[in-house]
């Protein structure tokens, strides 16, 4: 494994207040590695740290395989787009993405030439008088992007960049990102705490809360195997059941709910799961029918729509179980008649699902 950038057990404190904690992840040479995480847990930080603008109180550094926590911001390979654009207002475009070049003292000839390839790469040519006051906020980010790329870092850092943008957007920007990445072939370090986000650019995600890191994987499993009950309610899984373990049975684990009902998870490794346990499936994992369905799958709970939310491509049902429990289904959207006669509140429903993509976490309060 080629690791470009890797911090090793780094701890990063601010005052009393500790923004990373014994932090770990190496990322590899020219892979999208996105961090994902709510606001204050210690996204901004980890970037911080590796473009050399704050200093851990513990751990190691390294770019590209060498210590890199000596290195001044300006010494280290590595470059920094921020949420805020952060362009000079009072110089224009060229100015703008020129300005570290003309840092480096480049004979003009070469700024100009390497300042109109950035402005091509972004896809913002003919702008080069405007002053950032007369761009729009996908132009400014533009701006922002060529002025990093124009140094030709190994590793571009990317701190929330399309926070900022309507829905729309954003989505064109995820995909030219993605795109110039796979062009250009240098490391993305990217920031976002949208899990639809990181799942739609990355090679692999990091999910970090608190301060520590939770789990890295290709994005799907991150989605499809939450590690923690964290990840899985942070991807989107609202909604769990208490159950205590049973027993295992053909490479299967057999819980019991509050209500005396029998649920399946298919075993992960040897070891047993916590007596106390919260299980949860994901709401477009979970079916649900008016009538028990005709080849009655391992988990079938009988239960009553509670709420139904119309969001579009998906409907989203609350529906309560015995002793009050509750799962939340998506179904893709169904016709306004179907609706109307199966999902209303107080309709009584069939939710099913198989064993595998029950997930299981140790109880919070056990
Ligand atoms: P994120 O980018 O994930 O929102 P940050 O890395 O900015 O999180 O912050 C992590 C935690 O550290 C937060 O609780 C934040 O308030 C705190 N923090 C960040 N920067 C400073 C600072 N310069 N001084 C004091 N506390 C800070
Ligand atoms: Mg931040």
């Amino acid at each position: 494994m080629d690791l470009i950038v890797e911090l090793r057990n780094v701890t990063k404190r601010y005052g009393e207040h500790v923004a990373l904690e014994d932090f770990s992840l190496g990322i590899e040479r020219g892979e999208f590695l996105t961090l994902l995480g709510p606001s204050g847990s210690g996204k901004t930080t980890a970037l911080r740290l590796i473009a050399g603008f704050e200093q851990p109180q513990s751990g190691q550094i390294l770019l590209e395989g060498r210590d890199a926590i000596s290195l001044a911001p300006y010494q280290r390979n590595v470059n920094t787009v921020f949420q805020h654009y952060a362009l000079f207002p009072h110089l224009n475009v060229f100015r703008n993405v020129a300005f570290g070049l003309e840092e480096r003292r480049l004979p003009q000839r070469d700024i100009r030439r390497k300042v109109r390839a950035a402005l091509e790469l972004v896809d913002l040519p003919g702008k080069e008088e405007r002053l950032p006051r007369q761009l729009s906020g996908g132009e400014m980010q533009r701006v922002a992007l060529a002025r990093a790329l124009v140094l030709e870092p190994a590793v571009l850092l990317l701190d929330e960049p399309l926070g900022a943008m309507d829905e729309k957007l954003r989505q064109q920007m995820q995909l030219e990102l993605r795109r110039l990445r796979q062009r250009l072939g240098i490391t993305f370090i990217f920031v976002t705490h949208d899990q639809g986000e990181a799942l739609v650019m990355s090679d692999r995600v990091a999910v970090i809360h608190r301060g520590r890191l939770e789990q890295v994987g290709p994005g799907a499993e991150v989605y499809e195997a939450p590690r923690t009950r964290f990840v899985a309610e942070f991807t989107g899984v609202e909604s769990f059941l208490d159950v205590s373990f049973v027993g295992r049975e053909h490479g299967e684990w057999q819980f019991k709910t509050t209500a005396s009902e029998i649920l399946w998870s298919a075993a992960r490794g040897e070891s047993e799961p916590p007596t106390a346990a919260s299980i949860s499936v994901r709401p477009e994992r979970l079916q649900i029918s008016k009538a028990i369905p005709p080849s009655p799958p391992r988990n079938l709970l009988r239960g009553v729509i509670v709420e139904t939310f119309y969001e579009g491509g998906t409907r989203r049902s609350i529906v309560e179980f015995g002793n009050g429990t509750r799962l939340i289904v998506r179904e893709a959207s169904l016709t306004d008649s179907t609706f109307r006669s199966d999902r209303a509140p107080g309709a009584n429903v069939y939710v099913f699902w198989e064993p595998e993509w029950t997930l299981v976490y140790p109880r919070h309060d056990a």
